[in-house]
C-alpha cells in the first residue's frame, strides 16, 4: 500500500511535508519512496500520524454512558455501577466493545488496553472490526479464597484463549483490579500468570486517595512500596492512574521501568485529584494516556485527553510551560508502544503499520501555523485508520460493520439494563 504525498507525515524527530509512506506485509516499509504494489491512498490533503494508544480502558462501559454524573466515586460505584455490571453477559459486552471500537476509531485510536469482563467476546469484537487490542480479565478477591481461584482460573483461560484463538493484533494482559481490593495472594500469582505469557500487568494504581489510606492502614506502606516489595513492578507494569503518587514513589516506579497512564478526564469528573504527570516525566518514568471507560469520561476521544493532559498539568501547577506540546504528542502513541513493547506508536520504517490520516483542512485545523498545536488543542476530523497494515476506515466510515445496527443494540440493550 502507498500512501502518497502526503501533506505532513509526524514522525518522532520532526514533522515531514510531502512524502510518502510504503506499507508492506503490516509494517511501514519506507517513509520517501514510492512502491506502487496494492492499494494508492493520495494524502496530499492529509497528516499522517501514529495511531494513537489508548492505555486504559473498559471497552464494554459504553452501554454504561450517561447514566450516572455528578455522583463522588464510592456512591456512583456502589449505586449505579457495580448493580448494573451484574447483569452483564457475554453478548452485552460484545456490543458495547463493538460500539466502542467503532468511537476509537474514528477518534483516531488503533490500539487499547482493556481490563473488564467477559473478555474473550470484547477480542471477539475486536477482531471483527480490525483494532489492535490488549485485553484481560479484571480481577478481584477482597481476601475471599474462593473468588480468589475463580478470577485466577478465568483470567489465565482467558489468556490461554487469546493467545492461541485469536489473531495477531489480539494480545493477552493480566489484569488485577487494584491493591485495596485484591489481596497479596492474588497480586502475585497474577505476576506468575503474567510472566507465564510475557504479558503487560495492568492495574489500577494509586487512583483514589481513600485506596492510598485504606493499603497504608492494611499494610503500613503505600501501593508502590507494597507492589514493589510484592515484586510486580519492572518494565511490564502498567498502573493506571498514579493520581496520588509521592516523589518516592515516582522514583520507585521510574527506577523499574513501570509504565503509569493517566486519565484526566476520568480523575476531573470524579474529582479522584491531580495526577503529578510533569514531575513523573521529569523523573523519566514513562507516561501514556487513556480515557478509562465512558461511565466515567464520557467518551473515548483521545484528543481530548491529550488537550485535558496539557491545560490540566498547566493549570494545577499555575505554569504554563508545563506539558509542552511535544511531551503530549508522546504520551498518546509512541510512549504507549514502549509501555507494550510492541513496535507501534511512531511513523518510523520496521514499525507496525497503525496509522491515521487527519484531514487538514478542517475548520479546526485552519489555520495551520503549527500541525501539533491544532491536533492537541483545535480539534482533529480523522478520516482514515489504517490497522496493521489494513485499512479499517476509510472517508470517516468504519468498514465490514453495520453502524447503525451496533447503535440499534446497544440502545436495546442499554435501556435494558438501566430499565
Ligand atoms: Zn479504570
Amino acid at each position: 500500500m502507498l500512501l502518497k504525498d502526503a501533506r505532513f507525515v509526524l514522525t518522532p524527530g520532526k514533522v515531514l511535508e510531502n512524502e510518502s509512506i510504503v506499507v508492506e506485509d503490516r509494517r511501514i516499509k519506507s517513509i520517501g519512496e514510492s512502491d506502487k504494489k496494492g492499494k494508492v491512498i493520495d494524502a496530499s490533503n492529509y497528516a499522517v500520524l501514529p495511531g494513537l494508544v489508548n492505555m486504559h480502558t473498559h471497552v464494554s462501559m459504553n452501554l454504561f454512558r450517561g447514566v450516572s454524573d455528578d455522583k463522588e466515586l464510592q456512591s456512583w460505584l456502589e449505586e449505579e455501577i457495580w448493580p448494573l455490571e451484574e447483569k452483564l453477559d457475554g453478548e452485552k459486552c460484545y456490543w458495547g466493545a463493538m460500539h466502542a471500537f467503532v468511537e476509537m476509531i474514528k477518534t483516531g485510536t488503533t490500539c487499547f488496553n482493556d481490563m473488564y469482563f467477559f473478555m474473550d467476546k470484547v477480542a471477539e469484537a475486536a477482531d471483527k472490526i480490525g483494532i489492535r487490542g490488549y485485553l484481560g480479565h479484571g480481577m478481584l478477591d477482597m481476601g475471599d479464597e474462593y473468588k480468589r481461584e475463580e478470577e485466577l482460573e478465568e483470567a489465565s483461560r482467558v489468556a490461554e484463549e487469546l493467545s492461541e484463538n485469536f489473531s495477531d493484533r489480539i494480545n493477552p494482559t493480566v489484569t488485577p483490579h487494584s491493591c485495596e481490593i485484591c489481596s497479596e495472594e492474588l497480586l502475585l500469582r497474577a505476576k506468575e500468570l503474567a510472566n507465564k505469557h510475557e504479558a503487560p500487568l495492568h492495574m489500577h494504581l494509586a487512583e483514589t486517595h481513600g485506596e492510598v489510606e485504606k493499603v497504608l492502614k492494611e499494610k503500613g506502606k503505600r501501593p508502590v512500596e507494597h507492589l514493589k516489595d510484592l515484586g510486580l513492578l519492572d518494565e511490564q507494569f502498567v498502573g493506571a492512574h498514579g493520581v496520588h503518587l509521592t516523589e518516592k514513589d515516582i522514583k520507585i516506579l521510574s527506577g523499574e521501568n513501570a509504565t503509569v497512564v493517566h486519565n484526566p478526564c476520568s480523575n476531573m469528573k470524579l474529582a479522584s485529584g491531580v495526577a503529578p504527570v510533569s514531575e513523573m516525566l521529569q523523573k523519566n518514568l514513562n507516561v501514556s494516556l487513556g480515557t478509562d471507560g465512558v461511565a466515567s469520561n464520557n467518551n473515548l476521544n483521545m484528543f481530548e485527553e491529550m488537550k485535558f493532559t496539557a491545560l490540566l498539568q498547566k493549570l494545577s501547577r499555575s505554569d504554563s510551560t508545563s506539558m509542552p506540546l511535544n511531551e503530549v504528542v508522546k504520551t498518546s502513541s509512541e510512549n504507549a508502544g514502549r509501555a507494550l513493547n510492541e513496535k507501534i506508536g511512531k511513523v518510523e520504517e520496521g514499525y507496525l503499520a497503525d496509522l491515521i490520516l487527519v484531514d487538514i483542512d478542517s475548520i479546526g485545523m485552519t489555520p495551520l501555523n503549527s500541525l501539533k498545536s491544532n491536533l492537541v488543542y483545535s480539534g482533529a476530523k480523522v478520516d482514515t485508520s489504517i490497522i496493521n497494515g489494513e485499512v479499517v476506515m476509510e472517508d470517516g466510515k468504519v468498514k465490514g460493520v453495520d453502524e447503525q445496527r451496533i447503535k440499534k443494540r446497544v440502545e436495546e440493550i442499554s435501556s435494558e439494563l438501566v430499565s
